[in-house]
């Protein structure tokens, strides 16, 4: 299908307008409690004379207050002023930062003892970083929170909302709590087993997958104080070391998998400085946190959070969809990974105040409460889909890995049966070698040996004729000693192309020593034997010959024929080769010249 432009953009309106809905409600409910809080930062104690201090009171930006680094902030809930929802009793939900510890008092500066509310029915539900007090067990006018921070580096927020109902908020609070041991426990396990596989394959990706996965476990660990390795109550240092740590191998990881090197240049460099810069938090946060005063960071730790998944996440949109659309199948993935938490973060700092009211009360759907809190944790909506996209990139890739190793065997194996088919062949060839005489290109000695057993066996079978004949050059000595060797070798070249000519398909000759012949001739008796010889000599006998000089020479032959004797019990190869040699011998005393058959 032709990929369209205009369907992707009409895709993703309905996909941000599914989302918009949730979100824009829990916001509507949030700002209804914010106008209630203030807080305030004196340098000195608020209390004087069991009177609050007239200082400087500022309203919270959606129930969220911020307290600078190694400070201590107030804040000032009025009780009275708390709307309550009918038929629901009205609770306070108190948020803080694991480097943030706090402390409640009443309005003449009198410390609040929790402990005396344990056991009754509206005991204060305090769960790492979340509190939860009813309000009505406390006295009407204000209520004071004081927070010190622990915090070296960064400001530190605190959230404080009055929502519904005990059961709901309680719920929705343990779900978060449930659901965030599992992502990072899921996690930490992939990273164990991506680690693994990271060193099995020799893949530095993998590598670093599972450093991200680790990281990521270990801050949602640390954001809920859920104290999984021992490492006690105050280890905000931990998101401190973390957070820029995973976020700069997340960087790396994205423009890794949406091969962004090479589609998206601008993204690739954007995420490139955003490594740098988290480089420099990472080190900045290290010398904080042992106790070098370095002061603190020009701006708060959630708006670095905050700018961080809109800047990180929007250069891995705007790579990824430039990559896809270029060809690297990946790059779709990354951008709707990431479209949920960039768009929950844009509605909850640009469009929400404008549009909330509207799409709440007309077109707006409630989820439950569960579902509005997790639309909500739309940083962590970064950090969980990622993982998830970088894990089926690494599958695809090893994948493609299996397949290329696949292709390469089966390449390697075609090789194999071409190159057998070589050797084959030369092997074919160094036998043929092996089995000729380089001078005549006749059949050799030890070659004609294996013919005249094998036809004897034959012969055997068949109780067919086998003829052999001995052919001696006369008087060779004479050639060589006066025409010289190269002429000796012309004429025996010159004779064997005379066999190649005369013999029949069947018969085989072969050069048995320096100028002697044997021609074995099968299914042949003794007059055709004779005959064969008889215009072999005649042939030769008849060659004009000339010496390297010009000078004109004839030669003869003499030849010795035997038959394979199917009368003798064992005809060996030794009896026939002496028997046609003894005929041979009997043509040479003979005078030369002629075929004696013995
Ligand atoms: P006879 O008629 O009794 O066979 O006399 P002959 O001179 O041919 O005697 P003999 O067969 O004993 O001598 C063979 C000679 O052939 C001896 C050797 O110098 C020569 N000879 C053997 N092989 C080669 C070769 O490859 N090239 C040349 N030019 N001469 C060879
Ligand atoms: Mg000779
Ligand atoms: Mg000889």
């Amino acid at each position: 299908m032709a990929f369209k432009f205009s369907r992707l953009v009409l895709l993703m309106i309905l996909w941000f307008g599914f989302l918009l809905s949730p979100v824009c409600h829990a916001q509507a409910n949030a700002n209804l409690a914010a106008s209630e809080l203030a807080y305030s930062c004196p340098s000195e104690g608020l209390f004087q004379n069991g009177q609050a201090r007239d200082v400087e009171w500022r309203a919270t930006d959606n129930g969220v207050a911020f307290v600078e680094p190694k400070s201590h902030c107030w804040i000032r809930v009025n009780l009275q002023r708390v709307q309550v929802e009918t038929g629901s009793p009205n609770y306070l939900l108190f948020s803080r930062s694991p480097m943030l510890s706090s402390a409640f008092y009443d309005a003449q500066g009198q410390l609040i003892d929790l402990t005396k509310f344990e056991g009754s029915k509206h005991a204060p539900l305090i769960s790492g970083r979340l509190s939860l007090f009813p309000l009505f067990s406390l006295a009407p006018g204000p209520l004071y929170i004081k927070l010190d921070s622990a915090n070296p580096t960064f400001d530190e927020r605190v959230m404080v909302k009055t929502p519904g109902t005990l059961e709901a908020l309680g719920k929705a609070q343990s779900t978060t709590i449930v659901l965030t041991v599992l992502a990072a426990t899921g996690l930490l396990t992939s990273a164990l087993f991506t680690a693994s596989f990271g060193i099995a394959l020799r893949d530095i990706d993998f590598g670093i997958y599972s450093l991200y996965s680790f990281f990521i476990g270990l801050t949602l660990l640390a954001w809920d104080q859920v104290d999984a390795f021992g490492l006690g109550n105050h280890y905000g240092w931990l998101w401190q070391l973390s957070a820029p740590l995973a976020t700069m191998m997340l960087c790396w990881l994205s423009i890794r998998f949406g091969q962004f090197n090479q589609y998206s240049v601008v993204a690739a460099i954007g995420l490139k400085l955003f490594i740098a810069f988290n480089g420099i938090m990472l080190i900045w946060a290290l010398v904080a946190l042992i106790g070098v005063p370095v002061g603190s960071m020009p701006f708060n730790r959630i708006n670095y959070e905050n700018w961080q998944d809109v800047l990180v996440g929007g250069l891995i949109m705007i790579g990824g969809l430039q990559a896809w659309r270029r060809g690297a199948k990946d790059g779709l993935l990354m951008f709707l990974s990431l479209s949920p938490s960039m768009f929950s973060d844009l509605v909850n700092r640009v469009w929400d105040p404008a549009v909330a009211p509207f799409l709440h009360s007309s077109v707006g759907i409630t989820f439950p409460t569960q579902f509005n809190q997790l639309i909500h944790i739309n940083g962590s909506l970064t950090w969980l889909a990622l993982p998830l996209v970088f894990c089926f990139c690494l599958a695809r890739r090893t994948l493609l890995l299996h397949r290329a190793l696949i292709e390469e065997r089966k390449l390697l194996e075609e090789r194999v049966v071409e190159r057998t088919q070589d050797l084959h062949l030369a092997n074919k060839e160094l036998e043929l070698l092996a089995a000729t005489d380089a001078l005549t290109g006749l059949v050799n000695r030890r070659r004609m040996i294996e013919w005249i057993n094998h036809e004897m066996d034959r012969c055997r079978r068949t109780k067919k004729p086998l003829a052999l004949c001995m052919i001696d050059v006369d008087n060779f000595k004479f050639i060589n000693d006066n025409y010289g060797h190269p002429t000796g070798d012309r004429v025996i070249a010159a004779i064997a192309s005379v066999f190649k000519e005369v013999m029949r398909r069947t018969d085989i000759a072969a050069r048995f020593g320096g100028e002697e012949f044997l021609l074995l001739m099968p299914e042949t008796d003794e007059t055709e034997a004779l005959l064969v010889s008889e215009r072999l000599r005649e042939v030769i006998a008849a060659i004009p010959f000339f010496s390297d000089n010009g000078y004109p020479f004839a030669l003869t032959v003499s030849i010795g024929v035997t038959l394979f004797d199917h009368g003798v019990a064992h005809d060996t190869i030794s009896n026939i080769l002496t028997r046609a040699d003894k005929a041979l011998y009997s043509a040479k005393h003979a005078g030369r010249n002629q075929v004696i058959f013995a």
